[in-house]
């Protein structure tokens, strides 16, 4: 019996063995190597991103198989930030100071900075967001531009895909987006915790509580408060709204934090803030939940990308969809998503036949 359970033993072990060197394998073939990544070499992670933006049938293979390798690497202690917020409120500049505190704090960062708006200025929003300034030479910092083109869902696309890269190596990962409406939407299926960030004397606080936005944020920020007058009549404002977001928010309270990227002041009690909304997922057990959903919504909004909303109903609507991810034993979004396309041309192929 011993004897037999220590064969089974050698055998796992030899299994698990095989599988992580088959997988490095594989990579290495690619030019990758996963521990390199994990480490966080700059050089891997700009490869690794390079090879997950190419597109087309081979591509999207070695994808599937590249993300199911980083899934699986994610930092349990990760956290996702979602900063967002109208153009010139000073999202660059305050992430610079996020940074520096993080830095500080001895954490490691990725930045995705995505820029919806390029498609307006061709581009010129995107020289913008390497504004944010920072020590090129920080082996713990990691900046990704990203301009999303024309078509919505752009951003949740390469945004996710950024993601799992970043979710594998760094300890706290920055969204930054442009607060035009959509983007609000999709930042908040990939952050565990949004701020919004507004400035004084905008108008910009009725403006977005009116189109229903004010929902989505974990955390309100009025920068630019060296500006005192104005900052304060911000400030009460927001308190205003507080109260239509709060039910949202499953008992977490809403804050206010005021911050002047420009002095300098205020990304202390902000990065507190927002380490305080993940440690309170976290407490109540909604952080995976969250993610988990996040993650659901994902794929779905890709899959309306791709085959709009006739594609979701061919398959029974968005809640019969959202069902058969649930079924879907596996975390790879790219996986599940392919799953759903072949569902989608099983059924038509089937009703197609039916017609005849
Ligand atoms: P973004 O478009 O939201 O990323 O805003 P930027 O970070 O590019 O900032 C827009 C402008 O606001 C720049 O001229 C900044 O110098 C200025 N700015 C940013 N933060 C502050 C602040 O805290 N106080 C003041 N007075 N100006 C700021």
């Amino acid at each position: 019996m011993l004897q037999k359970t220590i064969i089974l033993i050698c055998d796992k072990l030899l299994f698990w063995r095989y599988a992580k060197h088959f997988e490095r394998h594989n990579l290495l073939k690619l030019g990758l190597d996963i521990e390199e990544i994990v480490g966080g070499d700059k050089k891997s992670i700009a490869k690794a991103l390079n090879l997950l933006e190419e597109k087309g049938d081979l591509a999207h293979k070695r994808n599937e198989k590249l993300i199911d390798i980083l899934s699986r690497k994610a930092r349990p202690e990760r956290h996702i930030v979602g900063i967002t917020g109208p153009p010139g409120v000073g999202k660059s500049s305050l992430t610079a100071q996020l940074i520096r505190e993080y830095r500080l704090r001895g954490k490691t960062v990725g930045i995705i900075a995505v820029d919806p708006s390029s498609r307006k200025s061709g581009g010129a929003l995107l020289g913008d967001r390497s504004r944010i300034s920072h020590d090129f030479e920080d082996e713990g910092l990691f900046i990704r531009s990203m301009a999303t083109g024309s078509h919505m869902g752009g951003l949740a696309w390469r945004t996710r895909h950024c993601l799992t890269v970043f979710e594998a190596v760094y300890n706290i990962i920055i969204i930054e987006t442009v607060g035009v409406g959509q983007s609000e939407t999709e930042v908040s299926q990939v952050a565990d915790t949004v701020a919004f960030i507004v400035q004084p004397g905008s108008g910009d606080i009725l403006q977005f509580m009116k189109a229903g936005i004010m929902e989505i944020p974990h955390v309100l920020v009025v920068n630019k408060a060296d500006q005192k007058t104005l900052a304060a009549k911000a400030a009460s404002d927001l308190m205003v709204t507080k109260e239509y977001s709060e039910s949202e928010l499953k008992g977490w309270k809403l804050n206010v934090v005021m911050t002047s990227a420009l002095e300098g002041w205020g990304q202390k009690e902000l990065a507190d803030v927002l380490e305080g909304h993940r440690n309170f997922l976290n407490d109540v057990g909604m952080l995976e939940e969250f993610r988990h959903r996040n993650r659901t919504e994902w794929v779905i909004s890709l899959f309306r990308e791709r085959f709009g909303e006739f594609g979701l109903e061919i398959l029974g609507g968005e809640e019969r969809v959202r069902n058969l991810i649930a079924q879907e034993d596996s975390n790879n979004s790219m996986r599940r998503l392919q799953l759903l396309e072949k569902k989608l041309m099983g059924q038509i192929l089937s009703e197609s036949k039916l017609k005849v």
